[in-house]
């Protein structure tokens, strides 16, 4: 796969597009995919958002088809339309990386269809992949939020809490932005006293992992518990604990960041 950015459309039946509609995402069940062909497809792409995100022999587009009133289906049995959510869940790791990619070019070039200075149109720019308007020539990217992970440890325990949006059960590692500003080192400080009160310290970079839905980097780190006793906000956090490798909650698998953390630190106390 050959990640590229491109707005120009050529008209060709090898084209692949991976379509949303409603925040949802078109999905063939009987052939189980979500690439779907040109050639399967009625659509006029002139009255419609897209973007080309990548070229593996086919080129592919993401597109929105959530204000378009035709029938696009001429070839498919059937498409349902289907949540991005428990597709990622039974998506393969290439798969999450095309429908992640899909979603998050396709808000970037909805978001920047006009200059936010003088309000024309934007145009692309071919050699940078990128929109821009004359009145500044900036060059508009996609933007991408980095994000922090927290596992924080005390002896044999691990502090895992509950957040208000997790479904009921699910426990993980605390997660915040980077503020504007801040050291990816110094979010974890924060995130960590603002969520639960507790000071840390021997905080140590682990790994990353894109999330683009919609545009996140994730950063995990580990850190050690320093002092203080914990306090939830409860804006955002419903209960958090200490827990030992040998008696953990439900926690995310391993297919993410967060779950590889809490399972490196299974790993170190069994
Ligand atoms: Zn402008």
């Amino acid at each position: 796969m050959d990640f590229k950015r491109f707005l120009d459309i050529n008209i060709n039946e090898d084209n692949k597009f991976i379509i949303f509609k409603n925040n949802k995402i078109l999905y063939e069940p009987k052939l189980k995919t979500f690439l779907l062909d040109a050639a399967y497809l009625d659509l006029n792409l002139d009255e419609l958002e897209l973007v080309g995100i990548g070229i593996d022999n086919n080129k592919i587009y993401a597109l929105d088809i959530t204000n378009y009133n035709q029938e696009i289906n001429v070839g498919y049995k059937s498409l349902i339309e289907y949540d991005i959510r428990h597709l990622l869940a039974i998506s393969n790791p290439k798969d999450i990386v095309l429908i992640g990619r899909a979603n998050q070019l396709l808000h970037w070039v909805q978001r920047n269809k006009f200059c936010g200075y003088c309000g024309k149109l934007n145009k692309f720019d071919k050699k940078e992949e990128a929109l821009f308007c004359k009145c500044t020539s900036t060059m508009i990217y996609p933007s991408i939020a980095p994000c922090i992970l927290a596992m924080i440890t005390k002896g044999d325990e691990i502090l895992l809490a509950r957040n208000n949006l997790f479904p009921r059960g699910l426990y993980s590692i605390l997660a915040g932005f980077v503020e504007v500003s801040e050291s990816a080192e110094e979010t974890v400080k924060r995130e960590v006293l603002e969520e639960v009160n507790l000071k840390v310290k021997n905080i140590k970079y682990f790994g990353s992992q894109p999330w683009p839905f919609p545009s996140q980097l994730m950063l995990g780190y580990s850190c050690e518990y320093d002092s203080g006793e914990i306090k939830i906000d409860e804006n955002e956090i419903a209960e958090a604990n200490w827990y030992k490798a040998d008696n953990l909650p439900y926690v995310p698998p391993d297919t993410s960041l967060s779950g590889k953390l809490i399972s490196s630190f299974v790993a170190d106390h069994s």
